[in-house]
């Protein structure tokens, strides 16, 4: 099944949009069936996980982290990620600049918006976007290279459109002030029941889960 999944997302899928397997609560066999049938980008929310993947996957495909950083767990994503989606403050950003330099690393980033504007969801708020970016970008280990946003859960896709309307108005508001140290490339937007709307809105990394690897077992994320 995930076989044929993976094949049917990846021929229904545009050139130059990538394809980001949402790993959370699947187990290596999962994945490693996932990567036989042409995955290059595992998605992973907890660190722990990740970890555990890793030691069965390693560097065979690129590991983006797209959940919720917490600063004590910063160290372990900046050895393990190669691009970490989800920045939405300046004191993650600068905790994340500081491990990767004493890793000798330069570590692309997404900065995350909160698209819904949702209180109790990760990301900053559209408004905020800018100037977080201007205050990140002179780190010298990191690289901002786009934007991500989940956009809240609904039924309805359709009801997701307009959030990713306005984060890829962002994305080129941002483009264009052409700041030093960043160069906007990557919009991330959409998952299983959205991507398509996302990827008509300017997406060029989509990030699936459900219709790759079947239901979860329980609501995550
Ligand atoms: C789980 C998750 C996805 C994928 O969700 P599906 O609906 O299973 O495709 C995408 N992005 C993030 C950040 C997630 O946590």
């Amino acid at each position: 099944m995930i076989r044929e999944n993976v094949k049917l997302i990846l021929d229904e899928l545009p050139p130059g949009v990538e394809l980001v397997a949402a790993a959370k609560t699947r187990n290596s066999e999962e994945l490693l069936e996932a990567i036989t049938a042409g995955i290059k980008i595992i998605g992973e929310n907890y660190i722990q996980e990740a970890k555990t993947a890793y030691q069965v996957i390693g560097n065979k495909v690129r590991w983006h982290f797209i959940g919720h950083l917490q600063k004590n767990k910063v160290k372990s994503a900046v050895s393990l990620f190669d691009m970490i989606e989800t920045v939405d403050s300046v004191a993650i950003a600068r905790e994340i600049n500081k491990r990767c330099a004493e890793m000798g690393k330069v570590m692309p980033i997404l900065v995350e918006i909160n698209s819904g504007r949702e209180p109790q969801k990760s990301g900053v708020v559209p408004e905020g976007a800018a100037q977080l970016i201007h205050e990140i970008s002179t780190y010298p280990n990191l690289k901002i290279t786009g934007l991500m946003t989940m956009g809240p859960r609904q039924g309805n896709p359709e009801d997701s459109r307009h959030y990713f309307i306005e984060t890829r108005r962002l994305f080129n508001q941002i483009k264009g002030l052409n700041l030093a140290n960043v160069e906007m490339r990557y919009l991330s937007m959409g998952m299983t029941n959205s991507y398509r709307i996302a990827i008509e809105e300017g997406a060029n990394i989509v990030r699936i889960g459900t219709k790759i690897f079947g239901q979860r077992d329980y609501t995550q994320g």
